[in-house]
């Protein structure tokens, strides 16, 4: 059929898609411009290729892909009760985090259930909730681009059934403090399972954030989740994992789709664990990166809350922020724009984040 004939054709009835499907926003790829050093610093990925042993791994793994990858990931789950001093029966894992938790929202949410997290924070959270045909309840940041606890629990409602804490918030950078976190938990009732979201935990300042561990071993609904992502540099190969009293996940296991983690992603997840020390020295250098770039712009007068992440976070309002988009679309950096709050910028390389600071300086505040 030519695309006159499809037009022309007489009106039918198509499959209707859920509302909660065309409801979501579709993807849009970023621009990217011929011939220009573009530098991609709008997902936080690592800037830095995988680790040396998780490319072996990966290359040893790829000849083995005419079989199925274990479907209950035993010896992924063993590294990782052994890297979190927990049992395999307390660990899940599957494509990604979002991919996790994407399992925790359908293993837990009727229709009209309820999910209390922040906002700003992760993009994803609101999508995969009304995937789930569960309520998004959002609750704003605090005026320190935090979370506001105190009304993250008067929200809660008999319906709630999970609650999401992003720590240090995606895209803010702020953390929430162990402390506040542990009123929280006293505060809620222990049938709401809390996820802390922790994707960013291996940029942190220790002590500036939770000790989720500690938090999960007295408060038995809390669950962590974690990724491959972002510091250990495998967003391309997805896989990320929750720890969660037996129980729960269990029920995210079953939850999963099968084999959705590949024999491969396995492997170099376990090549990377035993190369942490490696990734520890170049999350060090990134840190150091985030405290120069802080500095050059707190200098020039850009008041930015304190980042944990591997990112910088910039308020801007309906004036300030199509001028800063226009500004970094001509300059050729991918950054991530938000409308109405603002734009977070990745931390990558030294020449990278240089881009970004004459940039910044050109528009200073
Ligand atoms: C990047 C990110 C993730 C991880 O996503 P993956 O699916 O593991 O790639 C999870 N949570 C937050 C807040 C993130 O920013």
């Amino acid at each position: 059929m030519t695309p006159d004939q499809l037009l022309t054709r007489p009106e039918t009835t198509l499959p209707t898609l859920r509302s909660a499907v065309t409801g979501l926003p579709s993807y849009v790829p970023g621009r990217r411009s011929a011939g220009m050093d573009i530098a991609a610093l709008a997902s936080n990925e690592s800037h830095y290729e995988p680790l040396p042993a998780a490319i072996s791994a990966v290359a040893e793994a790829a000849g083995r892909m005419n079989r199925y990858p274990d479907m209950a990931a035993v010896e992924l789950r063993e590294r990782l009760a052994l890297h979190l001093g927990v049992t395999a029966g307390e660990i899940a894992v599957g494509p990604g985090s979002v991919g996790v938790l994407q399992q925790i929202i359908t293993g837990l949410c009727d229709a009209g259930d309820e999910v209390i997290f922040a906002w700003r924070s992760f993009e994803a959270y609101p999508i995969l909730v009304e995937l789930a045909g569960a309520r998004p309840v959002r609750i704003p940041l605090d005026h320190l681009e935090g979370h506001d606890l105190d009304a993250m629990a008067a929200a809660v409602t008999e319906r709630t059934k999970v609650i999401l804490l992003c720590t240090p918030n995606n895209p803010t950078g702020v953390p929430i403090s162990h402390e506040r976190i542990e009123s929280f938990l006293r505060a809620v009732r222990s049938d709401i399972l809390v996820v802390i979201d922790e994707a960013y935990v291996e940029y942190a300042e220790a002590g500036s954030g939770p000790n989720s561990m500690a938090l999960y071993r007295d408060y038995p609904n809390v669950c962590i989740l974690r990724t491959f992502s972002k510091a250990y540099g495998l967003a391309g190969l997805r896989v990320g994992y929750a720890v969660a009293a037996p129980v729960i996940a269990e029920g995210l296991r079953r939850t999963a789709l099968p084999f959705a983690v590949s024999a491969v992603a396995q492997k170099a997840a376990i090549a990377s664990l035993d190369a942490g020390e490696e990734m520890e020295a170049r999350v060090a250098v990134v840190k150091q990166e985030r405290a120069r770039m802080s500095r050059e712009l707190a200098a020039r007068g850009w008041k930015l809350q304190p980042s944990q992440g591997n990112f910088l976070w910039i308020r801007a309002d309906d004036d300030l922020l199509p001028r800063l988009v226009d500004a970094f679309d001509r300059a050729g950096i991918m950054v991530r724009a938000y409308q109405g709050d603002g734009v977070r910028i990745t931390v990558a390389d030294a020449a990278s984040n240089d881009r970004v600071l004459r940039l910044l300086e050109a528009h200073a505040a």
